[in-house]
């Protein structure tokens, strides 16, 4: 008879010597500044990619009246809008008086 072949006895763990001891954790206060910082710069970035899309529209448009021979015309009114606005804003879509909001 055989009896006690591999007692599955628990080996102690845990027992390690050498190792440096782990830093007090300290959740500072940088550490959430730095969180507010990265999301505050990441809405920057994604109002800046925003911003990006609406100048690419424009641009598609502005590339699409050129094509429909509409180009430097109001949208509105028809009217030739001003070569110095086209120069400032080529993608400008609406004259002077157009491209103001309603007064109140
Ligand atoms: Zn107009």
């Amino acid at each position: 008879m055989r009896e006690g072949s591999s007692p599955s006895t628990p080996t102690p763990g845990g027992v390690r010597h050498g190792g440096r001891p782990s830093p007090p954790t300290i959740r500072s206060v940088t550490d959430d500044q730095a969180a507010a910082a990265v999301a505050a710069e990441r809405a920057a970035e994604l109002a800046a990619l925003d911003r990006a899309r609406a100048d690419l529209d424009d641009v598609d448009r502005a590339l699409a009246r050129l094509d429909a021979g509409t180009y430097g015309t109001c949208e509105v009114c028809a009217a030739a809008l001003d070569d110095a606005l086209l120069a400032s804003a080529p993608a400008a879509r609406l004259c002077a008086a157009h491209a103001r909001p309603p007064a109140g």
